[in-house]
């Protein structure tokens, strides 16, 4: 038949935000972790092969509009606000926000005990959000939960907010750090395509399916979460 030969692109771009272990994060010159594996898995699945590109994680949705890169997979959660840009699949993980403080912090309990205190956030994510709620709170933001964690760790800011898997591992990695668990909204962590890409979006959504169907997904949790 003539014309029917489509060309289909061979490899996926796939943009993250190396800064947000145990998902994705830098390790001896090396984008690693838990959403690494699974768009690998994602990509044998439907047969491309994957690109990484690790981009500041307020530039992820500018560069998936703009063609930079055909999917996200970052951590990041669904909200309506980031809805309205792209699509995203199903979920793949479950979360929270936490709040981080020094391990002899007693005041700060819960979110309301964090009015009139200075917190860190990182520009963009939810956790920024959240905190905007509140009123009171003396807002500081950060380029990357790394720079505000530091800051947390220099005294420079009282507390931060962060979600609870990345809040964990780097209060492992920090001495001297602890996590107040707070009644915050569950997250929904989801990969995002261009709004128009109803296709790889699908085709995402099947192979999630797969992976968690075959036991693949269990396996990188196990590896990921320990
Ligand atoms: N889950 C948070 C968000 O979507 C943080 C994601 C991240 O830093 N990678 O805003």
């Amino acid at each position: 038949l003539m014309g029917a030969i489509v060309l289909s692109k061979e490899v996926l771009y796939v943009g993250t935000n190396a800064e947000f272990a145990p998902f994705e994060y830098m390790e001896n010159g090396e984008i690693i972790g838990f959403d690494i594996d699974l768009i690998n898995k994602i990509g044998e699945k439907i047969g491309k092969e994957i690109k990484i590109k690790n981009i500041a994680f307020d530039g992820l949705l500018p560069a998936l509009q703009t063609n930079k890169i055909d999917l996200i997979i970052a951590g990041m959660t669904v909200t309506k606000e980031r809805e309205k840009f792209v699509n995203f699949s199903n979920d793949y993980f479950v979360a929270n926000q936490v709040i981080i403080v020094p391990e002899n912090e007693g005041t700060i309990i819960n979110m309301d005990s964090l009015k009139n205190k200075k917190v860190g956030v990182v520009l963009g994510y939810t956790g920024d959000l959240i905190i905007s709620k509140i009123q009171g709170v003396n807002k500081v933001q950060y380029n990357s939960a790394p720079s505000s964690i530091m800051a947390l760790k220099g005294g420079n800011i009282d507390a931060m907010i962060l979600d609870s898997a990345p809040a964990q591992s780097y209060v492992a990695k920090n001495k001297g750090l602890k996590i107040i668990e707070i009644d915050s909204e569950v997250e929904k962590y989801a990969i995002a395509a261009e709004k128009n890409n109803e296709n790889l979006i699908k085709k995402v959504n099947k192979a999630l399916e797969e992976i968690k169907a075959e036991g693949i997904y269990d396996e990188l949790i196990i590896k990921h979460f320990n």
